[in-house]
């Protein structure tokens, strides 16, 4: 099963065109090349136009909106095709032509020059999945907390509203966090939005789970069309194929049509991670932060165990920590939206959600894929 597992992975990798890495400072895409195949390369006014004779890939078309590329088109002809790639201003191109056996690569990386970055050192396509958590034990933790909506932004609207209890929440496992010498970022600690336009708010959010933090904790409180379900979730990012949880995903990704765009720009990032090693390896420690975190819950506060899911929620699709979205409870239960209201059932999860940060902190030395 496993075998099967990573025959479909590598299968996905060979048939990917391009394979796409999402990098500090740079976006990497990996044309691999037929022995006869030839290329130019042509870079107009925020384009890069490719085109390749003597190959037939799929024809494509896919948002990435990393910082330097917006999104990319393949257009497959008769005996070639071209691929149309947007970039974001201000953005190098480098290429090179890598050979290895009977196999050759175009390796396109798209840098952004507007600040010192940290430019690729090597020119292999693909680095090999090193898990951010389990180096430099010195190294200083920091900690991301994404308490969710604010401002004019309220969220669940039950017993609570959830953007004033994802921030008293927030607040209290920072405090937990920082008495135990972790260093914590907030995405925000007053009643506000980073944004007024929803995309721009949880990019911002989604920003701050950059490689020089640990770990990132988006926290939110769920509702439901009647008042009957309660529990707590855990979410790491992926697709899903559960109607239901997209009726969630659609809310937090900012309700409506805006909802369903962004998830559909998620699934996309979903999509193309399959082919991205480092995503993938990223997703696996996701996943063991989100076990982590909710049986730290379930066992502090005996809430009903919805499970841990992966969805394609926006804030956490490009992170390339360990990143996940708790729902904490439903705001219109009326058991545990009332419970919610209460300062010391808040803090009893506070308490467990620092606990379970601590604990994969502590483990990420030992933890084995
Ligand atoms: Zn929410």
């Amino acid at each position: 099963m496993r075998f099967l597992a990573l025959l479909t992975v590598l299968l996905t990798i060979a048939l990917a065109f391009p394979r796409l890495g999402l990098h500090e400072g740079y976006t990497r895409m990996v044309f691999d090349l037929g022995p006869g195949t030839t290329y130019q390369v042509a870079q107009g006014d925020g384009t890069l136009t490719l085109k390749f004779q003597g190959i037939r890939p799929a024809a494509d078309d896919a948002d990435v909106d990393s910082p330097q590329v917006a999104s990319y088109q393949v257009v497959s002809g008769k005996n070639g095709a071209t691929v149309y790639i947007r970039l974001k201003p201000q953005v190098k191109v480098k290429t090179s032509l890598m050979q290895d056996g009977n196999g050759r690569r175009l390796v396109v990386d798209l840098l952004s020059s507007d600040k010192p970055q940290i430019t690729p050192t090597s020119s292999k396509p693909t680095p090999s999945p090193k898990p951010r958590v389990q180096t430099d034990p010195d190294k200083k933790r920091i900690v991301v907390l994404d308490p969710g909506h604010g401002g004019i932004d309220s969220g669940a609207v039950g017993y609570v509203t959830e953007k004033a209890i994802t921030l008293d929440v927030a607040l209290r496992v920072r405090k937990l966090l920082q008495d135990q010498g972790i260093q914590v970022v907030m995405t925000r600690t007053t009643d506000t939005q980073l944004s007024t336009d929803k995309r721009t708010d949880l990019g911002l959010r989604a920003d701050m789970a950059n490689s020089k933090r640990t770990l990132f904790v988006a926290i939110h409180v769920n509702s439901s069309p009647g008042n009957s379900a309660q529990g707590i979730e855990t979410y790491y990012f992926g697709d899903t194929m559960d109607s239901s949880l997209l009726a969630q995903v659609y809310r937090e990704n900012g309700g409506g049509t805006l909802g369903q765009q962004l998830t559909r720009e998620a699934q996309t990032v979903g999509q193309r991670l399959v082919s991205d090693l480092l995503a993938q390896a990223n997703l696996v420690y996701s996943r063991r932060l989100a076990e982590t975190l909710q049986n730290s819950m379930l066992s502090a506060t005996g809430a009903v165990n919805r499970g841990i899911h992966s969805a394609p929620f926006y804030v956490i699709r490009n992170a390339r920590i360990p990143a996940v979205l708790i729902e904490i409870g439903f705001a219109n239960h009326p058991v545990e939206g009332r419970k919610l209201g209460t300062p010391s059932y808040r803090d009893t999860v506070a308490q467990s959600i620092a606990d379970g940060i601590l604990r994969f902190i502590n483990n990420g030395a030992s933890v084995s894929r």
